[in-house]
Formats: structure tokens, sequence, C-alpha cells
């Protein structure tokens, strides 16, 4: 009896631990990949039978909006207008002329703070490049006068634009990767997906919440801090969560660090006394141009104009470790500060 009795017991655990296993597999149910594309790993967290399709689906879609708004790579339509700066007007697609309406409409909003037409400064600060370099003050005064987003015209009934003066470069780096989070998400819509994550450097979109349907959380990092520490963490359903920082791209000489958002009205790093600016909102093309616009305006203007814009939230980090967010965000966001050398400052 008790042979038979132990082999049925040993049956019926086997089949309950078939059952148990094939129920985490449902319930988890996660899809995960990585891959390298607009100069960052592209992480995408998808909830969904079909997620292996909708990724690589997602990811050739990024792959197309890298190669037509690229400026590190020839060919692309934005090499296109820029090549043609100063003489015609060139035809665009339908992606790049919306970026670059955008792009335009953010110079507006922000005075002149974030603006696209700093190409020809990017490239002779080339801290893209295995050189970058300090330029001569001559030589930016020279450069700053190529600088202006009000010459980005753009035909919208031909699908052209042009650049008005011979020299001119579009560098859409503080916008395109915004909008291919958009795109992304819009595809995972398509699909029906309810539960998905990606992630493109510093530009986090969420679609739904988890699957238990509590909010995704993410990181808000510490702009001084290894990768992966972070100094607190926004809770987010259905949002972008967008970063821009000194910490993504710089070079240091004779002990001076000098970063990748430049400010258009000096033609320097901007040197506002921020270090860290994290935006909130419903799409990530807006939280791109503005996570680069409230860094190079500083923490007085960047958090005016953000509280001046319906449904847009941010985190705004100072060079003395001070962290301020806006009041809407007072409920989403918590501070986690593992360094322990920063100051949550909740009342300005
Ligand atoms: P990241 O690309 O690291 O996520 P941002 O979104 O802040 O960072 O964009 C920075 C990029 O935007 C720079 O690398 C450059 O290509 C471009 N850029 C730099 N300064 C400005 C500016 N004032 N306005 C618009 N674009 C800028
Ligand atoms: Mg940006």
């Amino acid at each position: 009896m008790t042979k038979k009795f132990s082999i049925i017991i040993l049956c019926l655990a086997l089949c309950m631990g078939v059952l148990l296993s094939s129920c985490r597999l449902n319930s988890s149910n996660l899809y995960e990949t990585h891959e390298f594309l607009m100069g960052t790993v592209i992480i995408q967290k998808i909830y969904h039978k079909d997620a292996d399709k909708i990724a690589k689906e997602v990811n050739d879609r990024i792959a197309g909006i890298e190669s037509a708004m690229t400026i590190n790579k020839s060919g692309g339509e934005i090499n296109l207008l820029n090549d043609a700066a100063g003489k015609e007007y060139v035809k665009l697609g339908e992606d790049t002329l919306y970026v670059l309406n955008k792009a335009k409409q953010y110079g507006e909003i922000s005075n002149g703070a974030f603006d696209v037409t700093i190409g020809p400064l990017v490239k002779s600060w080339g801290v893209f490049t295995d050189n970058p370099k300090v330029p001569s003050k001559s030589e930016i005064d020279e450069l700053l006068k190529l600088v202006n987003y009000k010459d980005i015209n753009i035909d919208f009934e031909n699908s052209t634009a042009m650049l008005s003066k011979k020299g001119q470069i579009v560098d859409l780096g503080g916008i395109a990767k915004g909008f291919a989070g958009d795109a992304a998400i819009e595809i995972y819509k398509k699909y029906g997906v309810e539960s998905a994550l990606i992630s493109l450097g510093g530009n986090i979109l969420t679609l739904g919440g988890k699957p238990d349907g509590t909010p995704w959380s993410v990181g808000i990092r510490n702009p001084r801090g290894a990768d992966g520490s972070y100094i607190g963490i926004v809770s987010v359903k259905d949002k972008a969560v967008v970063s821009s920082g000194d910490y993504e791209r710089f070079f240091e000489k004779d002990g001076v660090r000098y970063h990748h958002i430049l400010d258009p009205k000096t033609g320097y790093p901007a040197n506002t006394g921020l270090i860290g600016t994290t935006i909130v909102s419903d799409y990530s093309i807006d939280a791109d141009a503005l996570s680069t616009t409230v860094f190079v305006l500083g923490l007085e203007e960047g958090m005016k104009l953000v509280e001046s814009l319906e449904g847009v939230e941010a985190v705004f980090i100072t060079e003395d470790k001070k962290i301020y967010v806006t009041d809407g965000l007072k409920d989403t966001f918590t501070f986690k500060d593992e360094s322990k050398e920063f100051e949550y400052v909740e009342k300005r």
C-alpha cells in the first residue's frame, strides 16, 4: 500500500508542478529585447502573445526613423535638407516634416533655448566624436550666426523644407528619440498590447500599467552616480519619462566638464546650475524636447515654462545636489537616494 500510495503522491506532485509552472508562464508572459539603435540600447518589455513579431516591427520602425533623421551617417532626409541649406527646398517624408515642425515650435515656446539649428556648433565641439575639442571663441561667435530656428522654412503643401542660410545644419538629436518612442507606442496599440515599456537611453515610455494593474516604477538616474543608481522613482501609467543631463555625453579638459547640451545664446555647454532634468508627459516627443529645453533654461525659468504647460511635469536636479519637482508630480515622485548626497526640496 505504501509503495502504491507514494507513486500516486509522486504523480500528483508532478502534475501540480507542471500546472504551477505553466501558470507562472502565463502570468508573466514577458518578452524582452535589446537592440542597439539611435546611438543607444533600445530595451522593449512587452506582455503579448505576439510580442516577438511586435518588437521586431518596432525595431524596424526605429531603424527607419534613425536613417531619415541622423546626421551621423550619410544619406537620410535631414542630410539632404542640410546639404541644400541656403540653396533650395527639398522633399521630406511625413515623419521628418512632423519632427522638424515640432522642433520649430519648441524653438518658439522656449524663445530659442531649444534650437535644432545648433548643428554647426555640435559638430565643432565634436562631443560625439573621438576627438572632442573646445572651439576658439571666434569660431563659436562665427558659428552662432548660423543658429536660428526661424530659418527653418516648411512648405506643408508641397512637403518640402529649406534652411535659409548656407552652412546651416539641423541636428534632431534632442527630439528624434522622443518621436521614435511615440512611434513604438503606436505599434503596440495597433496590436492591442495593454502593457509594455520601452527604453531608448534616457527616454522611457510606458503603455498601460504593469500586467497586475499597478503603475510602472521608472527610476530617475543619479547624475553623479554609476549607471543604475537612482535618486528617486516616478510611478506612472501611459506616460513618457524623459531625462537629459550633463552625464550622458561629456569630456573633460583642464578640470572642466564640457557636455553635449549647448546653450544657443552662448554656443557653450549650458551652464545654469542644473545637472539633470526629467520631464513626464503623455508623448515623448514633447518630453524629449522639453527635457533638453529646461536643462538650458535653468531651474527658475524651466520651472515656470513647465508649470505653464498642460499635462507636463518635471524633476530638476541642481549642481548643489538639490531636487525640485513640479506640484503635479509630488504624489507620483518618491525620493530614494542611496548615495545620501541629495536633498529633496519639497517647498520652494
Ligand atoms: P540625449 O540625446 O543624451 O538623450 P538630449 O535629448 O538632451 O540628450 O539631447 C541632446 C542632443 O540634442 C545633443 O546631443 C545635440 O545633438 C542636441 N542639442 C544640443 N543642444 C541643443 C539645444 N539647445 N537645442 C536643441 N538640441 C540641442
Ligand atoms: Mg531631449
